[in-house]
């Protein structure tokens, strides 16, 4: 179904924004080698089979006693004839009548089914009386059971976490080859701006949205460059652009994407590049724009702390995942109900700071009263963001709404007044 904002030339829904720009990137493609060690966040470059075998050879996985289980009735006896802890290397073989005292994780001896939890026998010196019936396998991790020689222990294309990390090491794999991660230039323009550590003159303000991207982009396989502060002046913007294009496979700018005087960055890409589309139906962040500089895709975010967030997470986050090959992550959403009624004007889509409480064991959200989308302070105490579709006209008091966790989000779920 078309909406409004769809037959408005230039202001695309965010699903079709989305779509557009997902499809108007490919993945930058190389790959390099890196110690497996050192790849916690990122993504294989081929299927990784295993040397190995998971686990390498047949082990108990309890402490008791090494049987076969044929002879394991209840009321039997065995003599227990040796002892294999973890890490025996020369183990004796089991024969018909006998039992080994075993540790986790030990070898099984040559002859033996099963083991018998110590706290299923009784022991009278070197006999063992069984208590209960004991299958065939018993307590036994099997060679191979989990992976065998030659299957694949990851695929191509995973990232890896620590889990990965830690078949990476079961499988004694030393170095890894991983896709190459895209380069991303991150600028701020605003003759207001004024970085960290310098001094405020008047109509000045410190500059804080490169820290907020840098801070995102630390969650994705690329590798961010800082390319500082630039004033509104059309030449030197048109060059930083230019030289971060070259530099980068992809450029993200802040500010400067609107229609004010000092706007630059859709009159400029026009005339340097090409501007895929410009402004999007949602609240905020409409002015967002994604260009091309020389081949480099380039992401212009809008200029306030909160739009910078919003379109990151909706936008520019499945164009990188796009960039590194891997599919693009829809937002986690989930329905909870709106405490009380919320208003919202029709036209654009839009996310509201969103704060979670549990009552009565369901979750309710409020919208934080101030909205403001210059208020990054807004984004700190917010859980949530309430997604309200482009046409809704609000929802009353009980109703369900969708909502979204900001980074992090789950931590204030645990530790707030939820
Ligand atoms: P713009 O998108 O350039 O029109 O800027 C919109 C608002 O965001 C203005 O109030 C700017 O001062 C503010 N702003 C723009 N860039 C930044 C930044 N990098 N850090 C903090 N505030 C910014
Ligand atoms: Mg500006």
């Amino acid at each position: 179904m078309q909406s409004i904002c769809d037959s408005l030339p230039g202001v695309l829904s965010l699903a079709e924004a989305r779509r557009r720009l997902v499809g108007s990137l490919s993945p930058i493609g190389g790959v390099e080698s890196v110690l497996s060690g050192g790849a916690l966040g990122r993504v294989t470059a081929d299927d990784i089979l295993t040397t190995v075998d998971f686990p390498p050879f047949s082990n108990a996985a309890m402490d008791g006693y090494a049987v076969r289980s044929v002879d394991a009735l209840p009321g039997a006896t065995l003599q227990v004839v040796d002892r294999i802890m973890a890490g025996a290397s020369s183990v004796s073989d089991l024969e018909p009548g006998q039992a080994i005292r075993i540790f986790t994780g030990a070898p099984l001896p040559a002859g033996a089914d099963a083991v018998v939890m110590q706290e299923a026998v009784v022991l009278e010196g070197e006999t063992l009386r069984l208590s209960a019936p004991l299958l065939s396998g018993e307590n036994v991790r099997f060679r191979g059971e989990e992976l065998r020689v030659g299957e694949r222990l990851l695929a191509s294309g995973r990232i890896i976490r620590p889990q990965e990390l830690g078949l990476l090491a079961q499988a004694g794999v030393k170095t890894i080859s991983v896709r190459r991660r895209p380069r991303v230039a991150v600028l701020s323009t605003g003759d207001e701006l004024v970085a960290s550590g310098g001094s405020l003159g008047p109509g000045k303000i410190y500059e804080s949205n490169r820290a907020v991207l840098l801070g995102l982009l630390a969650d994705l396989p690329v590798e961010a460059l800082d390319f500082g502060i630039v004033r509104d002046d059309r030449a030197l913007l048109g060059e930083a652009l230019h030289l971060a294009a070259a530099e980068a496979d992809v450029v993200i700018t802040s500010g400067g994407a609107s229609v004010g005087d000092a706007d630059f960055m859709a009159e400029l890409l026009t005339e340097k590049g090409r501007v895929e589309f410009w402004r999007v139906a949602i609240k905020p962040g409409k002015p967002f724009l994604l260009g091309h500089l020389g081949g480099t895709p380039l992401f212009g975010l809008p200029g306030n702390p909160v739009s910078l967030m919003v379109t990151f997470m909706a936008l520019v986050k499945p164009g990188l995942e796009t960039l590194i090959g891997l599919v693009p992550s829809e937002p986690l959403r989930w329905p909870v109900r709106a405490l009380g009624a919320i208003r919202k004007a029709p036209g654009r889509l839009e996310f509201m700071r969103g704060i979670l409480e549990r009552r009565q064991g369901e979750l309710f959200v409020t919208p934080l009263a101030e909205q403001g989308s210059h208020r990054l302070t807004s984004m700190s105490a917010a859980h949530c963001l309430i997604v309200l579709p482009q046409d809704s006209t609000g929802v009353a008091a009980g109703d369900w709404v969708s909502v979204e966790l900001l980074p992090g989000g789950e931590r204030d779920i645990l530790e707030g007044a939820v």
